[in-house]
């Protein structure tokens, strides 16, 4: 699926009575509109996040952007009203794309397992928005006084993201213009054109920040998550390959002269192969050859640098940075140690990490068992990712 997700963030803030518009308003340390573009940035399917920012607030938002190496958003002008803001976005969209999520950038605590229920739920019916239940008794009042019970079965208060299939929801902006209609959400629009918005449950903990309470409740919130989630995952990865005569033999990208080579699909790295399944293994996402299939002709000689730089992508969008790993070689023969500085340096560039993230080590069997009779070399990583979202908290 291609999504496109649009965050209007137009609000000037008048109900908080802050001097800055309260998209800017840190919640622990973070401005509340970074804290809803991370959630988006999380999910997959989504691939480009417009932020409709005001006019006098661009600069300041993609520095924000940029700040918080938020690599899928991109920054346009908003404008008065919350819909001229996601028009605007909508211009942006590519023609490919085939679904769009608004999401209210006063939203800070949207997660990502909401927005991916609202897309596949939208990939089934075309359209469809987060809502909960209301709980309370609902009463319709005027002049201070009670004029009835309104039955609350059939109430939902609204939410957001809200997807839609993007002809839909073009259609539906037409349509709106040309009624000079106005509407505080999606959902009004397409009522407009009388297209179905399907319902997905959403949370208590998704709350819009519009008043000051608001911010002690988003906050008390993301405090009580921080203390379940250390932030930390822990991963291990091993390999063992063939030492076998007429391949060249590569270790961490290295090119090492010897007598023999290892035997593989790809350059048979057996040390980056090592540290790639460990990355993946804390990810908790499968090894390498669920990635990378021996069965796949992309993959035939290719440098396993290139499946490691994949590798840290993905963790990357999980939200995780490589911490540090810790690489050992079990080898009899050649020496690696002189090698040691280049490997390390492959590594670190390909996990964009600094040079102090990557140890190695070596190490012989002497002479015992397949590495020790050389017909193989192995090797053991070891990894800690963080996530990248609680280093700034
Ligand atoms: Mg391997």
């Amino acid at each position: 699926m291609y999504a496109a997700a649009i965050i209007p963030a137009g609000g000037i803030g008048k109900r908080m009575g802050l001097g800055s518009p309260k998209q800017f308003y840190e919640l622990a340390g973070v401005p509340i509109l970074v804290h809803a573009i991370r959630a988006f940035e999380q999910v997959a399917d989504i691939q480009l996040i417009i932020v409709a920012a005001p006019q006098n607030h661009l600069a300041d938002t993609e520095q924000l952007v940029e700040k918080f190496h938020l690599h899928k958003t991109k920054v346009v002008a908003g404008g008065k009203l919350r819909q001229d803001s996601v028009r605007a976005g909508l211009a942006h969209v590519p023609e490919e794309c085939q679904f769009v999520a608004v999401h209210d950038g006063a939203r800070p605590l949207v997660s990502p397992e909401l927005i991916s229920a609202c897309l596949d739920h939208a990939g089934l019916h075309g359209a469809a928005m987060a809502a909960i239940p209301v709980k309370d008794t609902i009463k319709e009042v005027a002049d201070n006084v009670v004029l009835r019970t309104v039955d609350r079965n059939a109430l939902w208060q609204a939410q957001t993201p809200q997807v839609v299939r993007t002809d839909i929801m073009r259609k539906a902006f037409a349509a709106a213009d040309e009624q000079s209609f106005i509407g505080t959400d999606e959902a009004s629009f397409l009522e407009l054109i009388g297209e179905k918005m399907t319902v997905v449950e959403g949370s208590e903990q998704n709350i819009k920040i519009t008043r000051p309470d608001d911010l002690l409740i988003a906050e008390s919130i993301l405090m009580q998550k921080k203390e379940k989630n250390t932030g930390m995952r822990v991963g291990h990865g091993y390999d063992a390959h063939r030492l076998v005569e007429g391949r060249s033999l590569v270790l961490g990208g290295v090119e090492i002269p010897h007598t023999t080579g290892l035997l593989g699909h790809s350059d048979a790295d057996v040390l980056t192969h090592a540290l790639c399944d460990a990355i993946l293994g804390a990810l908790g996402s499968g090894d390498i050859g669920k990635h990378f299939p021996d069965s796949d002709p992309a993959y035939k000689g290719i440098s396993s640098l290139k499946l490691l730089e994949n590798v840290a992508d993905l963790a990357g969008d999980k939200g995780y940075v490589l911490s540090n790993a810790d690489i050992t070689v079990i080898a009899q023969q050649p020496k690696l140690a002189p090698h040691f500085p280049a490997m390390q340096e492959n590594l670190a560039v390909a996990c964009r990490v600094e040079l102090d993230c990557i140890n190695l080590k070596g190490t012989t069997t002497e002479k015992m068992g397949f590495t020790g009779r050389q017909e193989g070399i192995a090797a053991h990583a070891v990894v800690l990712l963080q996530e990248i979202y609680l280093l700034s908290l």
